[in-house]
């Protein structure tokens, strides 16, 4: 008899669970803790969605730190995040194929998906050669976190006064690390202004700050480059007076690959950001001044030869 007992207590339990779970979990306001829940692709997204959407939202993202977008698979239990998601982000533009998939594959009814990406080159933001990695131009941030900050309000309409607000505040903090990148890179010599990098991310960061781009070292995602690459680059790093080569955090073989090639050209190897964070560099407005000061530590002072 007690055990019948507690089965009924257990299922009194349940049904009450379930009659909570009904009330707080109407459409789109983030279950029991009232929260709208956000699920991007990239770290980078998921701080802008924080910045915008504030203490009104739950965000994850499903790359880890220092994951590289490219190549990212996802697990089991980024599918349980995308299922429960109410709103999600991600680029498009093919930049981070196995995240979108799932995302399109698993999210529930309503939930909308927004390719950041691709809503900004259909709203007229140039995308150059289909190259995807377009927030690292403040101009296109902006476009993001409007993006996101109408997405939001569309999800959370009682609650659009705060997104605006916040967003109007985010767009501020944009304004300031903008600046602050134009100053710091001014001083870099005309001669010096020039790029090799790891991968081909850096398109719009190299126009928006007016550097070049010499070489990268990785064509496309998981392709080795051949001992004639390595040559190539050497010769492009000499014949192109490059003072330093930039690897990137995320970056595998490609990493090794320029810093071969930079140690027989005799050039320093500093880092940039482009794809990933991690515990030092941990929001987009870090991400960027960080790579600011880090063209003026490396390139700032060489006469470019
Ligand atoms: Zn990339």
């Amino acid at each position: 008899m007690p055990r019948l007992r507690l089965v009924i207590v257990a299922l009194v339990a349940l049904a009450a669970a379930a009659v909570l779970a009904t009330a707080c979990g109407g459409d789109g306001d983030g279950g029991a803790s009232g929260k709208v829940r956000v699920v991007t692709s990239l770290p980078l997204f998921a701080d802008m969605a924080r910045e915008v959407g504030g203490d009104r939202v739950d965000v994850t993202a499903l790359l880890p730190a220092g994951a590289d977008p490219h190549t990212f698979e996802p697990s089991p239990r980024d599918v349980r995040s995308v299922a429960e998601a109410d709103v999600l982000f991600a680029n498009g533009l093919d930049l981070e194929p196995g995240a979108v998939k799932i995302m399109e594959t698993n999210r529930k009814d309503g939930a909308p998906l927004v390719l950041l990406g691709e809503r900004a080159e259909a709203d007229g933001v140039q995308v150059i050669n289909g190259n995807p990695h377009l927030w690292l131009d403040l101009a296109n941030a902006r476009e993001y976190a409007r993006l996101i900050a109408g997405a939001l309000m569309t999800a959370d309409p009682r609650q659009s006064e705060w997104y605006a607000n916040d967003y109007r505040l985010y767009l501020q903090a944009l304004d300031s690390v903008d600046a602050y990148a134009k100053q710091t890179v001014a001083a870099i010599p005309e001669t010096s202004r020039k790029f090799v990098t790891t991968h081909d991310a850096f398109t719009y960061f190299a126009q928006y700050l007016g550097f070049e781009i010499v070489a990268f070292v990785a064509q496309g995602p998981g392709q080795e480059p051949s001992p004639e690459d390595v040559a190539d680059l050497t010769r492009a790093i000499r014949d192109e007076h490059v003072p330093a080569v930039f690897t990137e955090p995320q970056a595998g073989s490609e990493g090794r690959v320029l810093e071969q090639a930079a140690a027989d050209a005799g050039v320093q190897v500093c880092t940039l950001y482009s794809d990933s964070l991690d515990d030092e560099v941990k929001t987009y407005i870090d991400l960027m001044r960080f790579d600011a000061d880090e063209l003026a530590r490396c390139l700032g002072g060489a006469d470019g030869g």
